[in-house]
């Protein structure tokens, strides 16, 4: 097998793109790849911070890696969730990436800002672990780029992550959601940071080929919470069609974002203002971060309080 562009010995196969590369090679065309991303998105310029949220896994350092490479300013931001071992060992490992390049990184702790960690926060309320995290992780992020003063977040969701995300959403006809699905989502208020996405143009596959070559060290281990969660079927029903057919999630993913996201554009019409405990932009009076903090404190009151908290992990 030779590299595509040098004729070396390649290290990798991308069936998709009918090639294979060497290393440098390969990792030239990971850069590029992230570079259109930005460009395509008008994502950030070089004069902008930009806070890059990292779990510890591949996908998020990656994107670390890749924009200090390419000589962006920026900040980790992690969010330390509270999950058992998986907590402890993921903020170990983006403590190391971030002390061996010279780098800022933000710890923000759920039970901090929520008075107990997401697997407590889950049981004070009726909604699925990843539910209560989600919600908890963007109203996180959102507040640590204002806060800190970063008018950017960049997110490490890949092409498998995009197109999975998209499955799911077709298959409900989620028409809010299929509206928001974006490399890069605009800020629509001044308490509102952008999101953007510069790997959405990558698989998996790719982005863990990267690291590895790349000598980054990453989290293995999924969150515990994450098995039999509904995306990784799709991904799963996805990375079948990809083996019989390279190129297929490209092709859905790419095919909506180019002719049929239009369609939804204004689907969701929100209008945004400040919630009224917090201060943080909201659609309602109360943010729900705030009712989920008010559900958090309530059950704690409660008669089963002083049991549960001896059982509290963090
Ligand atoms: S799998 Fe669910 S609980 Fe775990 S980090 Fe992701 S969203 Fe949070
Ligand atoms: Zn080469
Ligand atoms: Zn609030």
């Amino acid at each position: 097998m030779k590299c595509r562009k040098c004729g070396g010995q390649a290290v990798l196969e991308l069936p998709r793109h009918n090639a294979a590369f060497c290393s440098a090679d390969f990792q030239e065309f990971f850069r590029k790849q992230v570079a259109e991303a930005i460009r395509k998105h008008k994502m950030f310029t070089r004069e902008e911070p930009i806070l890059v949220a990292v779990s510890g896994g591949k996908d998020s350092l990656a994107l670390w890696d890749v924009l200090i490479e390419t000589g962006y300013e920026t900040a980790g931001l992690y969010l330390d969730l509270g999950i058992f071992d998986y907590s402890v060992e993921s903020k170990a490992k983006c403590e190391g990436f971030a002390a061996a390049r010279g780098q800022k990184l933000i710890v923000e702790r759920v039970a901090d800002a929520m008075g107990a960690p997401i697997p407590e926060v889950q049981k004070a309320t009726r909604r699925p672990t990843c539910s209560a995290c989600g919600l908890s992780k963007r109203y996180l992020m959102n507040r640590a780029a204002v806060e800190h003063g970063y008018p950017v977040i960049a997110t490490g969701h890949n092409l498998d992550d995009e197109a999975a995300v998209l499955f799911g959403n077709v298959l409900h006809w989620q028409t809010d959601a299929l509206s928001r699905q974006s490399p890069a989502l605009a800020s629509t208020h001044p308490k509102l940071a952008r999101r953007v996405k510069p790997l959405y143009r990558l698989s998996e596959r790719e982005t863990a080929a990267y690291a590895f070559l790349r000598g980054i060290d990453y989290i293995v281990d999924e969150c515990p919470f994450a098995k039999g969660a509904t995306s990784i079927a799709h991904k799963q029903i996805l990375d079948r069609l990809e083996e019989q057919s390279p190129g297929a999630k490209h092709n859905f993913l790419f095919g909506f974002l180019e002719k049929a996201k239009g369609y939804f554009d204004g689907a969701e019409s929100v209008t945004l203002q400040q919630c009224a405990v917090c201060g943080q932009v909201t659609t309602g009076e109360i943010c729900a971060f705030c009712k989920l903090h008010d559900q958090v404190k309530r059950r704690q009151a409660g008669p089963l309080s002083s049991t549960r908290e001896g059982d509290r992990h963090e």
